[in-house]
């Protein structure tokens, strides 16, 4: 038996909502031994998500966690942090093996990744298409080694990774009761990779074929500006009524 795989999505309610929850859903629909994590930015469940999740039928946990208020006033939003914080609450109380994944609602995942990422020691890194104006962001790999880190955004820090280019290990998590990721726009990632810690770079694992291949990518929705105006989550549901 394969080990467990923990996909932790942090969504909201927008017209796209739906749309963007089915897409990712009939994609891991065809992954085993797979429990998702949705976790809606809200203070309350929405009726319509629960319908989707039970409709897509993907095993799934179905939690809120909504953004504190000053945050959602900042101008720089922590976005989904809130939820992926809740995620590893959850994982905390009710795993106890396999690897985690943080999976935005709206990216783009080739299903090989999951196989690959199951089998995480501690951390393992590979490339994300369509990540700012460099196209990609990817670990540098130099002989067979983690040499650095490719991305058009580097701003300080130790990890320049996207949030769809990472995945860790739960026992790793569990033995680091601190870990989490901060409410701070643009370091989402960096500050969760350092709460890791100790983490050596030679522990990282290269995935994708040693970062030569891209299999997620950092996709982004247009949003229907119609739609928008309404702002009614309803009109992407399948039932109009
Ligand atoms: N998200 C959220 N609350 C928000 C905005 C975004 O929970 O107020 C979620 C969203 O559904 C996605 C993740 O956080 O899964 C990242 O957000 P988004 O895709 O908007 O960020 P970007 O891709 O533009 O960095
Ligand atoms: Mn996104």
């Amino acid at each position: 038996i394969k080990p467990p795989l923990y996909i932790i999505t942090p969504t909201y309610k927008r017209p796209e909502q739906l749309a963007e929850l089915t897409r990712l859903g009939y994609t891991l629909k065809h992954v085993s031994n797979l429990l998702w994590l949705v976790i809606e930015d809200s203070k309350t469940p929405s009726e319509l998500v629960t319908k989707r999740l039970h409709h897509i039928a993907v095993p799934f946990i179905h939690l809120v966690a909504p953004m504190p208020e000053q945050y959602r006033k900042s101008k720089a939003m922590p976005r989904g942090v809130s939820n992926r914080n809740r995620g590893l609450e959850w994982l905390r109380a009710n795993a106890t093996e396999g690897v985690f994944y943080f999976a935005d609602d709206d990216n783009t995942y080739d299903i090989s990744i999951f196989e690959q990422m199951r089998y995480t020691k501690k951390v393992s890194m590979w490339p994300v298409g369509l990540v700012t104006r460099l196209g990609v962001s990817s670990p540098i790999v130099r002989n067979g080694q983690l040499d650095g880190f490719y991305d058009g955004w580097i701003g300080g820090r130790k990890y320049p990774v996207d949030m769809a280019g990472f995945a860790v290990s739960v026992k790793f998590l569990l033995e680091r009761p601190n870990a989490k990721m901060p409410y701070k726009a643009g370091y989402e990632e960096d500050g969760f990779l350092k709460s890791l810690s100790p983490l050596n770079k030679t522990e990282i694992e290269l995935l994708a074929s040693s970062c030569t291949e891209v299999l997620t990518w950092h996709t982004q929705t247009k949003k229907n500006p119609v739609a928008a105006k309404l702002n009614v989550t309803k009109y992407s549901g399948t039932n109009l009524l």
